[in-house]
């Protein structure tokens, strides 16, 4: 669903509320990616996308919020966060390996900027001020599934699960009395594990340049984009936040990608709610103080 691989673990009591549980996820999962695919032509995000430079296209509330929330990233990291990066994102086809040249991503850089999105909120609305803008919640959308989950498996009842979607988990409780432990991926390993963290209660994302993309004439293309220049930003491997709710993980992780080591790791430490574990391109993997230098 959504493109990735879903896992979910849960605690019940009785077997068979716990299947519920676990379907009410999937089931969540679903509707969410309906409402925000931007592979599927009839998702709202798609006609947003086909229409909102001519009209003000009508959208459920949830997803209106969900694209301010999106703004309000795009302001605290000086744009490095910015959905209108699909503008020229849609150039790219990592499976196909195609990507746009110098004159293309130049024609569409003009589409990129957040603010040539215009939200209604109380006519529940979205406009684009120009033509050529698209956007795409692929940065922080998988976060809120996942927290939309949780809240949906809390309201029957459970206080220990994990839910994950691709990168992004939230686990609330323990497993067992103790922390769940997840592990951070080596960039070019799955199989290699560069940290675990122990988690009770919080949230975990990582972006990372392994997940899309291809390799061409020594150059990796990847599918997070730097709004400014219309190509993979290159500086990092992976990005790990730890925080409190997976839509801000899931966020934060795709904009320290961008933003890079010295201007993500600021933005982490004066946020003050959130740690990351940051690898390199060189290899060296930087932690935020919340994190400590492990021995
Ligand atoms: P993640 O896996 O959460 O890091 O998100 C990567 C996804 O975010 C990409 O596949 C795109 O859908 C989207 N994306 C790429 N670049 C940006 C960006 N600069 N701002 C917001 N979303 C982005
Ligand atoms: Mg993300």
């Amino acid at each position: 669903i959504m493109g990735t691989r879903l896992a979910v673990g849960l605690w019940s009591d009785d077997d068979a509320a716990g299947e519920r549980a676990v379907e009410a996820v999937l089931g969540e999962m679903r509707r969410v990616d309906a409402l925000m695919s931007h592979y599927k032509p009839e998702s709202q995000l798609s006609q947003i996308n086909q229409r909102a430079d001519r009209e003000a296209v009508r959208v459920d509330p949830e997803l209106a919020q969900l694209i301010l929330r999106a703004a309000r990233l795009s302001e605290l990291t000086g744009g490095a966060f910015d959905i209108t990066y699909a503008s020229v994102g849609y150039l790219y086809d990592y499976r196909a390996h195609t990507r746009p040249t110098d004159a293309e991503i130049a024609a569409g850089l003009g589409a990129v900027d957040w603010r040539h999105v215009i939200v209604d909120q109380e006519a529940s609305t979205v406009r684009f001020s120009r033509t050529g803008v698209r956007i795409d919640l692929g940065g922080i959308a998988k976060g809120y599934a996942v927290d939309r989950a949780i809240a949906i498996v809390q309201d029957m009842g459970i206080v220990h699960a994990s839910v994950t979607a691709g990168g992004d988990s939230r686990i609330i409780g323990d497993r067992f009395g103790r922390p769940w432990i997840v592990g951070i991926r080596h960039p070019d390993d799955p199989d290699r594990v560069i940290a675990r963290i122990p988690m009770v209660d919080a949230s975990i994302s990582t972006s990372g340049d392994y997940e899309r993309y291809f390799d061409e004439g020594g150059e990796r293309y990847h599918h997070i984009i730097d709004p400014g220049t219309g190509r993979s930003a290159g500086e990092l491997r992976s990005v790990t936040i730890i925080g409190p709710d997976a839509t801000t993980t899931d966020g934060l992780s795709t904009s320290v990608f961008v933003l890079g080591p010295e201007r993500g790791l600021e933005l982490v430490e004066k946020l003050g709610d959130v740690d990351a574990v940051i690898v390199r391109r060189d290899g060296k993997v930087l932690y935020s103080s919340g994190l400590g230098e492990p021995p």
